[in-house]
């Protein structure tokens, strides 16, 4: 299997299957409800571990949780942990309703912060960080490959843009960055430190919960394409800076757009993934991110949404229908196998007609409900049979007038071959 590697710019095989996989995606920053657009890495990486691991893999797919960070001191002022804690919960409900399972793990930096202040001091003793008046501040000068992933190698395009950072006059460059910054007045949470009390920043989070869960050398790190500057450069700056090997492979997924911008809260332009599964359900959702390749951006509109719809319905229309031989689960992987092309895997999908083939391809993408079909009510079913008896008989009215009140029933019967001779489906 290969996948495309922002690292290297290239596509790269994965080793040869049980692997290991081990995975670390970065999961959300809890300061309100996620929108649509932060679910796609954490649909692209569940579609990614369920594939590895029928392919025989061992994954292992970390994915945290951001509790540690400005935007959530803003948005809950002297309340931020218990705001953190409930918005931590209201995405592993917001997720979990997609029904693709959970990472194995989902670290919180409030859990992990012995581990952070530990990799900040390694990294102090090897003059790539210095104190400075309560923070610390990564020292980029001494990290030659700095700019590598993201191709930002001079100094001006590499200046690390927080704000609160950039008015610091405590850092020694631009481009320097925090790993720990001393408690502020109206932040209602800090933690000990050597350099008194504070918090992590949230580059070196991510750099701890990666190597506590995964160890120091992971084949696959992941995120949306925002995360490439600053965030996986200054990971990638503390951890190989503290002698780690660090990710292997770089998967970036493209962004989601709405009304013609990409989503995001600053922009005001946000769908909240629990409104959008309470208007459009899994499948809908599911089915859009499907069609659309994991590195390219993708568009949240009402046409996009209808046509993922009308795909949904056109595959659990398959089931309604006898099943026919034909078709190739080869194809389907290796559409998978080729950077998880999943809008080709759709492709493939679409042209089967045979029932345990498509049924096992959807239940790959948490879509298997597609292929149950809802029991007619038995009284439905009576009226059917009655029909088929109507018809049998010759008598074409009475037979019409059966089907018009199935269809009042909300079903419609469709004439087949077969014992029966007839099938209840849900009216469309
Ligand atoms: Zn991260």
């Amino acid at each position: 299997m290969r996948l495309y590697n922002t690292a290297t710019r290239k596509l790269d095989e994965l080793p040869a299957p049980p692997g290991p996989i081990r995975m670390y995606f970065c999961g959300p920053t809890v300061y309100q409800r996620i929108h649509v657009g932060n679910a796609r890495p954490f649909i692209v990486s569940m579609w990614l571990k369920r594939w590895l691991e029928h392919q025989g893999y061992d994954v292992t797919l970390v994915e945290n949780i951001t509790d540690i960070n400005d935007k959530i001191y803003a948005a809950a002022p002297g309340n931020s942990a218990q705001f953190a804690a409930d918005a931590s919960e209201w995405y592993i409900e917001d997720t979990g309703d997609l029904g693709l399972g959970r990472p194995d793990h989902e670290p919180k930096a409030t859990e992990t912060v012995p581990e952070i202040v530990a990799l900040i001091e390694e990294l102090i003793q090897l003059d790539l960080a210095y104190p400075a008046g309560g923070d610390v501040y990564f020292r980029v000068d001494r990290y030659p490959e700095y700019g590598v992933l993201s191709g930002r190698l001079d100094e001006d395009s590499a200046r690390n843009p927080s704000e609160e950072e950039e008015q610091s006059s405590l850092k020694e460059s631009p481009r320097d960055f925090a790993l720990w910054k001393g408690h502020k007045e109206g932040e209602d949470t800090s933690w000990e430190s050597p350099w008194g009390a504070g918090r992590p920043g949230w580059h070196i989070e991510c750099s701890a919960m990666a190597e506590k869960h995964l160890g120091p050398v992971f084949e696959i790190h992941g995120g949306g394409l925002d995360l490439v500057f600053p965030h996986h450069e200054n990971e990638i700056a503390q951890s190989r800076g503290a002698g780690r090997e660090f990710a292997q492979l770089w998967m970036h997924n493209g962004i989601l757009r709405f009304g013609g911008e990409k989503m995001s809260k600053s922009l005001g332009n946000v769908i909240t993934l629990r409104d959008a599964l309470g208007e459009w359900g899994p499948e809908t959702l599911l089915m859009l991110f499907l069609g659309a390749h994991w590195r390219k951006p993708m568009d949240y509109t009402d046409e996009t949404l209808a046509a993922a719809k009308a795909r949904a319905d056109g595959l659990r229309e398959v089931f309604r229908n006898p099943s026919e031989p034909g078709g190739s689960w080869g194809e389907l992987a290796a559409a998978l196998d080729d950077d998880f092309n999943t809008p080709e895997a759709l492709a493939v999908m679409h042209d089967w007609r045979d029932h345990d083939l498509l049924r096992r391809g959807l239940e790959l993408f948490g879509l298997g409900s597609l292929a149950e079909q809802e029991e007619a009510p038995a009284e439905l079913d009576e009226l059917a049979q009655r029909r088929a008896t109507a018809r049998a008989d010759g008598d074409f009215h009475e037979a019409d007038r059966l089907r018009k009140e199935i269809e009042a029933g909300g079903w419609e019967v469709r004439d087949v071959a077969g014992d029966s001779g007839y099938r209840l489906v849900p009216k469309a």
